[in-house]
């Protein structure tokens, strides 16, 4: 049987999970190549205890080069364009057949899309993190407040992950009396995608601890100033320091080559991630994979990777002739620090026969373990 090639774009959670297990069930004679322009990619999940100097800037990268290890080629290089009826994707470097294409190419920010806020502060990059730690390590007293443009954003718990992590710091640094902090939010209830149960537990928990919660806003602008925040319901919020979770984009080259169909995200088949051309799939934030009418399975690297798995899975079984896995089930969890010892859980199998089985679980200082634990494996390429 000639060799088959096996073209991963994108080097994120989905696509390292993806040749991973793609190289560990097919034999050498078929190639795995991920292409990714960055060499190190970061991992933003650190980020709401990055801001807090909770975690060390220079552990939250890993080299894609330490691939070839594993025998899977890595190629850092921009991508320009995929072309479909070609089975080609054409990048800076050159031009790469395939016959198996998983697109993982996450998704982009639109900064634009809220005028002011490249100027406000934000924690969805390792850049931005790092402006908004060195700006609270100089905060002593005043108004913070957090505020979503609009979903779907990359790992739902993250805006109040980060209000708690600030509410602990404040009040370790003994001026959380002197503080406020704010999270607003577009949705009418927060990690809503979860269920009434968990929306419902996480609004107490803010409100113990003295988050004040605005819901059904979403930010439209900061003013230049970067003190005031504009919000959809014509309200605004006059703060010391703004912080903005950017509106979320599918990468420009995926939506030109035809694989979104003219959506927002790229439609796959809920079982198998396959698109509607034949043997390209798309895993992780690039796609969308509902449960209900106005649910999907979250933007978090958790599901990215599960995809990422099944979707080699299955691309494993057509080559070698043997069964397909099991569909696709949506389950992973994700985490939510409440300080720097206590970490809570939100998860369960989203794609459950009879509907979602989800629910958050109490912080806890195992909760924490297990989120370093994660990290760590992360790191080593073990998820
Ligand atoms: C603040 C924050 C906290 C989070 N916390 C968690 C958490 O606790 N748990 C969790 O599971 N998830 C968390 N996430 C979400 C998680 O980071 C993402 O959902 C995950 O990274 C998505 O994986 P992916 O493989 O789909 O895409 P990505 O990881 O974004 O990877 C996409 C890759 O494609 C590359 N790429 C894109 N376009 C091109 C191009 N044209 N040419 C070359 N390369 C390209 C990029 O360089 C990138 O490496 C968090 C995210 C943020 C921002």
């Amino acid at each position: 049987m000639p060799g088959k090639k096996i073209v991963v774009l994108g080097g994120g959670f989905g696509g390292v999970a993806a040749a991973r297990t793609a190289r560990s069930l097919l034999p050498a004679e078929h190639t795995v190549t991920i292409i990714d322009r960055n060499r190190v990619p970061r991992l933003c999940g650190m980020n709401p205890m990055l801001i807090v100097g909770e975690r060390d800037v220079r552990k939250t990268g890993r080299s894609l080069g330490q691939l070839a290890n594993r025998g899977i080629q890595f190629v850092e290089s921009e991508i320009d364009s995929i072309d479909l009826p070609g089975r080609t994707v054409n990048t800076q470097s050159g031009v790469h057949e395939y016959d198996y294409l998983i697109v993982a190419l996450g998704a982009t920010y639109d900064w634009d899309a809220v005028p002011g806020s490249d100027l406000a502060y934000s924690f969805y990059s390792l850049e931005t993190a790092r402006r908004l730690r060195r700006r609270l390590s100089r905060f002593r007293r005043g108004r913070i407040v957090i505020s979503v443009a609009a979903p779907p954003y990359k790992c739902p718990p993250a805006p109040f992950e980060t209000a708690m992590m600030m509410n602990w710091y404040f009040r370790r640094q003994g001026i959380r009396r002197d503080s406020e902090i704010i999270v607003t939010i577009p949705e009418p209830a927060p990690i809503a995608v979860a269920g009434p149960d968990a929306s419902a537990q996480l609004e107490q928990d803010l409100d113990r601890r003295g988050i004040e919660l605005r819901t059904g806003v979403g930010v439209i602008a900061v003013a230049p100033s970067s003190m005031e925040a504009e919000y959809s319901d014509g309200s605004s919020i006059a703060a010391d320091v703004i912080v903005t979770v950017p509106v979320h984009r599918v990468p420009k080259i995926v939506a030109e080559s035809g694989l979104t169909d003219g959506k927002p995200w790229t439609p796959v088949n809920a079982d198998t991630l396959e698109t509607s051309t034949d043997n390209v799939f798309a895993v992780g934030d690039v796609n969308i994979v509902p449960f209900a009418e106005d649910r999907a399975v979250p933007k978090a690297g958790v599901f990215a990777a599960g995809q990422g798995e099944n979707v080699a899975e299955t691309i494993a079984s057509r080559i070698l002739d043997t069964a397909p896995p099991p569909a696709y089930d949506g389950s992973g969890e994700c985490f939510l620090a409440y300080s720097s010892t206590q970490s809570a859980l939100l998860g369960g199998e989203f794609l459950a026969q009879g509907g979602p089985q989800v629910a958050l679980r109490a912080p806890t200082a195992s909760g924490m373990r297990s989120k370093e634990r994660f990290e760590r494996d992360w790191r080593r390429f073990r998820i």
